[in-house]
C-alpha cells in the first residue's frame, strides 16, 4: 500500500482521466484540471474523431474494472473493407476468428471516463488553464489569462496528461538536456459525416473499417452507434491533389464524385461540410526525459504525439499508465524510482509506435491496393496458419497482443526482410501456396 498522497493530474482527456481513476484506487487524493469546460454539459462541437480501441487499451480499462462499461459504447471491427477505384469492394480480416478492433467516439468516450472517475473521487476542475509548474516543488499556477496574477497550488506530484502541444512539457523544455522534436507531415485530414439510413441502420457493413486508398490521399470511415458514419479524409495539404486545392463546391463534387464515387451520395452534407469543417494537421513529437525528479511525469500524448494510422494514440496512453500502476505495485513510495523506470520502460516504446504508425500511413494510403503487397500478405498469412507458433502478423502483434511495441518493430524489420527475399523467388506471382515456399521460409527464419 503506497502512502497516500496529493496529486494532480493535468488534463481530463482520456489519458488524464484513466490516470484519475487508477491514482484514486491506490488511494491518492486526485485533482484533475482542464482548460476546457466540463464536456458533458456543452454543445457538441461538430467534430467527432472516431478512435479504434485495441487490446493494450481494453486491458487497461479491464485493471480497473470499467472495461465492460466502455465496451458498450463501441462496435466491433473485425476487417479493413477496401473500396478500390474501380471494382467491387473487398475485405482483410484483421485476424483470428472474432479479433476485432472497436470504434469508439472520442467525445462520449471522454464523457464516460469523466463520469468513471468522478464516480472514484477524483475531482475535476474545468475552465482552469495551467500557465506554469514549479518543478523541483511541484507546484502548478493556475489563471484565466497569461498576464493575469496566477493562483500557486501546491501537490507532492504533478502528472502532465495536457495533450500534444503539452504546457507542462513546455516547462521541461526550457531546462537544459531536454531533448525535444516535433514533425508534422505533409498531409493534414478532415472529417465528414455518413449519416444512417431512415431507420437507423448502416450505410454501409458496420463491422468494417472502410478504407478508399487512393495513392497520395485516402478516405477511411468508421461506424457509429446511431447509424452513422464518421469519415476522415487524409491528404497532402498542399499540390495537385490536396485540400489548398480543393477551392470551391464545384471542385469538391467532382473530386468526390470521380475519387470516391460508391460513397459520394452517401455523404449527405459534403460540399457544406467540407468548408465547415477545419482541415487539422497531424504531428509525431518526441521528447526526452519525460519526467523531472519523483515531482513531476508526463503521460500520453504530452509524452509522445504519434500519427493515427496505426490507431494507437490512446491505445499507447492507456499501457503508460497501466506500466506506472505496475511500477507503483513493485516500488511502493520511491516516487523517483516510480518515474525513472516507467520513462525507461515506455520510451523506446513510444519510439517504435511512432516508427510504426508512419509506416502504415504508407500501408494504408498506398499499398492496400498493389497487388504485390496484397499477395505478400496473402503469403503471410497462409504462412501464419500453418506455423502460428513462428509467424505473428506485425499488425496482430501491435494490435491484439501487449507485448512491447519495440519488440513488434524489430520482428516487423525481421519479417520484411524474409518477405522480401520470397517475393524475390521466381515465378512466386503465378503459384505461392507450395512446399517450397513453405520450406524457403522456413529456412529463412532459421537464418534471420
Ligand atoms: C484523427 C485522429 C484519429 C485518432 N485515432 C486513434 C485511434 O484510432 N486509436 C487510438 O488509440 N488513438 C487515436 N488517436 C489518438 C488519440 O486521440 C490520442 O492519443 C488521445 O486522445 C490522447 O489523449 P491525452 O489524454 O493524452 O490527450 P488529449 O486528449 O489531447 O487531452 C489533453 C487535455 O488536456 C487539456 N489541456 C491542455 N492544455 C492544458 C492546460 N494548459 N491546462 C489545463 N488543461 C489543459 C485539454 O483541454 C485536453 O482536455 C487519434 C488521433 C487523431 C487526431
Amino acid at each position: 500500500m503506497q502512502t497516500p498522497k496529493n496529486i494532480a493530474v493535468i488534463g481530463s482527456g482520456l489519458v488524464g482521466s484513466l490516470l484519475a481513476i487508477y491514482l484514486k484506487k491506490r488511494g491518492h487524493e486526485v485533482d484533475v484540471y482542464d482548460r476546457r469546460p466540463d464536456i458533458r454539459h456543452t454543445a457538441f462541437s461538430g467534430r467527432s474523431i472516431n478512435l479504434a480501441m485495441s487490446v493494450r487499451g481494453w486491458k487497461a480499462l479491464a485493471e480497473v474494472g470499467i472495461e465492460e462499461e466502455i465496451r458498450k459504447l463501441g462496435i466491433p471491427m473485425d476487417k479493413r473493407a477496401i473500396h478500390p477505384m474501380e471494382g467491387e469492394v473487398y475485405f482483410q480480416p484483421y485476424g483470428k476468428e472474432r479479433e476485432a478492433i472497436y470504434s469508439i467516439s472520442r467525445g462520449v468516450l471522454n464523457k464516460k471516463m469523466i463520469d468513471l472517475a468522478e464516480a472514484t473521487g477524483a475531482r475535476f476542475i474545468f475552465n482552469s488553464r495551467v500557465w506554469d509548474v514549479d518543478l523541483p516543488e511541484a507546484k502548478i499556477y493556475l489563471g484565466d489569462e497569461e498576464n493575469a496574477p496566477w493562483t500557486p497550488v501546491k501537490y507532492d506530484h504533478v502528472f502532465g496528461a495536457d495533450g500534444a502541444f503539452s504546457r507542462v512539457r513546455h516547462k521541461m523544455q526550457r531546462r537544459s538536456l531536454f531533448n525535444y522534436s516535433q514533425s508534422f507531415l505533409e498531409s493534414g485530414y478532415k472529417e465528414l459525416t455518413i449519416p444512417a439510413n431512415a431507420d437507423g441502420s448502416h450505410k454501409l457493413d458496420k463491422h468494417s473499417l472502410h478504407i478508399w486508398p487512393r495513392g497520395k490521399f485516402m478516405l477511411i470511415a468508421l461506424p457509429n452507434l446511431d447509424g452513422s458514419f464518421t469519415c476522415t479524409l487524409f491528404m497532402p495539404l498542399e499540390g495537385k491533389y490536396s485540400f489548398e486545392a480543393l477551392t470551391d463546391e464545384k471542385i469538391v463534387e467532382e473530386f468526390f464524385s470521380h475519387y470516391f464515387a460508391d460513397v459520394r451520395h452517401e455523404i449527405e452534407n459534403l460540399k457544406k461540410d467540407f468548408f465547415k469543417n477545419p482541415t487539422s494537421t497531424l504531428v509525431t513529437i518526441k521528447c526526452d526525459p519525460w519526467t523531472y525528479w519523483d515531482k513531476v511525469a508526463l503521460v500520453g500524448d504530452a509524452a509522445h504525439a504519434i500519427v493515427p494510422f496505426y490507431g494507437q494514440g490512446m491505445n499507447a496512453g492507456f499501457e503508460d499508465i497501466m506500466t506506472l500502476n505496475d511500477l507503483m505495485n513493485a516500488y511502493q513510495d520511491d516516487w523517483e524510482l516510480i518515474f525513472k523506470a516507467y520513462q525507461k520502460l515506455r520510451k523506446p516504446n513510444a519510439d517504435a509506435i511512432a516508427q510504426l504508425s508512419l509506416n502504415n500511413f504508407m500501408e494504408m494510403s498506398s499499398k492496400t491496393a498493389d497487388p504485390d503487397f496484397l499477395l505478400r500478405k496473402q503469403i503471410e498469412k497462409w504462412f501464419s496458419e500453418r506455423h502460428p507458433d513462428k509467424w505473428v502478423p506485425l499488425y496482430t502483434r501491435v494490435t491484439f497482443s501487449t507485448k512491447p511495441y519495440a519488440e513488434a518493430l524489430k520482428e516487423g524489420d525481421r519479417q520484411k526482410a524474409i518477405m522480401d527475399q520470397v517475393m524475390a523467388m521466381e515465378g512466386i506471382r503465378d503459384q505461392w501456396a507450395t512446399d517450397e515456399v513453405e520450406q524457403k521460409i522456413l529456412e529463412l527464419l532459421e537464418s534471420h
